[in-house]
């Protein structure tokens, strides 16, 4: 019988250790949606790569239980070798064969691939990686982000039901990471492959995730979407100088004359510097704390455009530097944080349920 509440879920239970000495052991029990893109975020060396190693059947969890949409790949007396988990895996480095060219490494996935659940076609994959002109040359012959946009394409035309990818961008220095990027934001919103995406690198994980799992010393910190998670004190990411929330919302009008976009969210609108979005667009916004003020009125004296009401929600005093504190308002249900003195929030006499006006002094364009 078909349990309803497990569908469409992917359901990790793992405990390994390497070996008694190491002091490292993952223990794990995640239920996620099985859709949209899942961060594993933590430092180095806190589990990321062990995790998704078991999830795709290269590492052993002796007491481990994996199901994906109620088939079973894992449980105390059943292992799927790797080769049958309908899995793509995208490595640090890309593992391209060498004595192949771009395209004969991708029919070698098609070959593999799952005939029976097509999900994304050979033309939509050369599209999105963007790698027609190169698809003749061998893989010494390209730059690290052309094989990794190979790599990528090649995992995706297995067809799987699960693409894991493991720091794609870790190896590339930062021009190359730029220049991947945008290929990466267009795999995870307009790919329909669910993506376990493993990074330490929080930058990404905020472009990239709508949910994150935060792994330290092999457990599960934190997690929900990734939204939420940012914009909610008591969290580590609070305690970042430079935390940040996501706001996203739908362009709804631009202003050539003075290059300027605005996207609504809510009955609220944020201006930014018009980019390449179009009308309609869904935008998602990067805010920084540091770039956000709490004023009692709407001074209309001031340069900063982005004036939203908001109310008081929350507040944390920083524990490093006792001259700050950290509030969290919501701008009708949207979390905003700012971090600001804790003499302004005296003279503000800042308590829950206030109503305010949030400055943004400057937002950055993720996608
Ligand atoms: P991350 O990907 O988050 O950096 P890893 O999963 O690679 O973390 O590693 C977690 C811990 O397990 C580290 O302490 C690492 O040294 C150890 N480890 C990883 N792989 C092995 C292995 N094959 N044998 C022994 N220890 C390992
Ligand atoms: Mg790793």
């Amino acid at each position: 019988m078909v349990n309803r509440q497990s569908t469409n879920r992917l359901e990790v239970k793992l405990t390994k250790q390497y070996s008694e000495q190491s002091g490292f052991s993952l223990d794990v029990d995640l239920h996620i949606a099985h859709t949209g893109v899942t961060a594993l975020f933590g430092p180095s060396g806190s589990g990321k790569t062990t995790f998704l190693r078991c999830v795709a059947g290269l590492e052993r969890s002796p007491q481990g239980t994996i199901n994906l949409n109620n088939e079973i790949w894992q449980s105390r007396d059943f292992w799927l070798p790797t080769h049958q988990r309908p899995i793509g895996y995208v490595f640090q480095e890309a593992s391209l064969f060498p004595h192949l060219t771009a395209d004969e490494n991708l029919q070698f996935a098609i070959k593999r691939a799952n005939k029976s659940h097509a999900i994304i076609t050979y033309d939509e994959v050369i599209a999105l990686m963007n790698i027609e002109p190169i698809l003749s040359q061998y893989p010494q012959q390209l730059s690290g982000g052309e094989r990794q946009r190979v790599a990528i394409a090649r995992a995706l035309l297995i067809q799987p039901q699960l693409l894991l990818m493991d720091e794609p961008l870790a190896g590339l220095d930062d021009v190359l990471k730029q220049e991947i990027l945008p290929y990466l934001e267009q795999l995870c919103r307009r790919c329909r492959i669910p993506i376990l995406y493993v990074s330490h690198s929080l930058d990404e994980v905020i472009r990239l995730a709508d949910y994150m799992v935060v792994l330290n010393k092999g457990k599960v910190v934190e997690q929900g979407e990734t939204q939420n998670l940012l914009g909610t004190l008591g969290t580590s990411f609070s305690k970042y100088q430079d935390a940040s929330v996501l706001i996203s919302g739908t362009v709804e009008k631009q202003e050539s004359q003075w290059t300027l976009s605005w996207m609504n969210f809510g009955s609220q609108h944020i201006v930014f510097k018009q980019g390449n979005e179009q009308l309609g667009d869904t935008v998602r916004l990067r805010v920084q704390s540091k770039d956000v003020s709490l004023s009692l009125s709407k001074h209309n004296d001031s340069s900063i455009l982005n004036k939203l009401s908001v109310v008081v929600d929350d507040m944390e005093e920083d524990q490093q530097d006792p001259s700050m504190v950290m509030v969290r308002v919501l701008a009708e249900s949207t979390p905003i944080l700012a971090r600001i003195t804790s003499l302004s929030a005296h003279n503000l006499k800042l308590k829950k349920g206030q109503s305010l006006i949030a400055q943004i002094k400057s937002v950055a364009v993720l996608s």
